[in-house]
């Protein structure tokens, strides 16, 4: 017996899928996986003050900062990505996301001098991690960090491994731009044309997988007439204005797919390439 039910978190549409031999069981399955959700996203959230991650950004420019071993890992995560990705992948990128939704509503674009105080608030290389007691610690003055192109990926890696857990076999986990299709048979995820909507373009197979995709066809915005999409280019401070439409990395584990469809966004084609074939077990759609 199969139970979907859809949710609004972690800023949209979330959707949670099972198989199993009752109803009953399909049904706690859902539930159990949305409370994971839930969990991760009053922890990850930085628009949730009592977050862990607002206390890091309200704090660990101060003082370090202690968080629990599920945190600390996912920012020692965070900051290998970052030396993987030679820095296009940054979660230290707030303090530009913050100018730029700014520039938006003055409708003006930041002034040269504002982008270079910004960037001096950003830089993997400033965040320090202490083994010894787990804590986080900003080298420099209001830096703040944003878990928008990770937290997602772990989230539903998280909600899969609960499914798992309670003995489902068959199950799907979307959040509209990272999905995890449990399940030991095949299935196609269709790859949406990013500017025409319903148009799909290719697909691709999932078995027991995780697709994520990055775009800025639907996040971004217009200052002064122009576009600008949401991911941010760590060493210039501008949005990234690249050569690509849409990256879908296929790959076993959400959180990964999540990081190189960002990273390999930020980089572009060709860098953007290399990177993904740097991984043995993924594959990407570049558009
Ligand atoms: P995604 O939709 O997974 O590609 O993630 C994009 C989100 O990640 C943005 O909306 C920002 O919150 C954040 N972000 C933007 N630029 C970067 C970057 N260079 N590295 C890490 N996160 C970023
Ligand atoms: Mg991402």
């Amino acid at each position: 017996m199969k139970c979907a039910r859809m949710r609004y978190l972690m800023g949209g549409l979330v959707e949670v899928e099972a198989d199993a031999d009752t109803r009953h069981a399909a049904v706690n399955a859902v539930e159990t996986a949305f409370e994971e959700l839930k969990r991760v996203e009053k922890l990850l959230s930085k628009f949730m003050p009592d977050s862990v991650v607002s206390r890091i950004n309200r704090l660990a420019s101060e003082e370090p900062v202690a968080v629990s071993p599920e945190v600390f890992n996912l920012l020692r995560e965070s900051l290998r990505f970052s030396e993987l990705t030679e820095g296009a992948f940054d979660i230290t990128v707030n303090p530009l996301i913050e100018l730029w939704n700014d520039a938006c509503l003055k409708d003006r674009v930041p002034r040269p001098h504002a982008i270079r105080e910004a960037l001096f608030r950003t830089g993997h290389q400033h965040i320090r991690l202490d083994e010894a007691d787990h804590t986080v610690f900003f080298e420099r003055p209001d830096m703040e960090i944003d878990l928008g192109a990770i937290g997602k990926g772990y989230a539903v890696d998280r909600a899969v491994k609960i499914l798992r857990g309670r003995g489902i076999r068959k199950a799907m986990v979307s959040t509209g731009s990272t999905i995890f299709c449990l399940d030991d048979t095949v299935s196609w995820f269709g790859v949406e044309h990013p500017l025409e909507r319903g148009e799909i373009i290719t697909s691709m197979p999932l078995r027991d997988n995780a697709v994520s995709t990055s775009a800025n066809s639907e996040r971004y915005q217009i200052i002064g007439g122009r576009r600008y999409g949401h991911m941010i280019d760590p060493a210039s401070g501008y949005p990234v204005a690249g050569d690509l439409l849409s990256v879908s990395v296929v790959t076993t584990s959400a959180m990964i797919a999540d990081v190189l469809s960002t990273s390999a966004f930020v980089l572009g084609r060709q860098a953007g390439r290399r990177l993904i074939a740097r991984w043995d077990c993924a594959e990407a759609f570049i558009l």
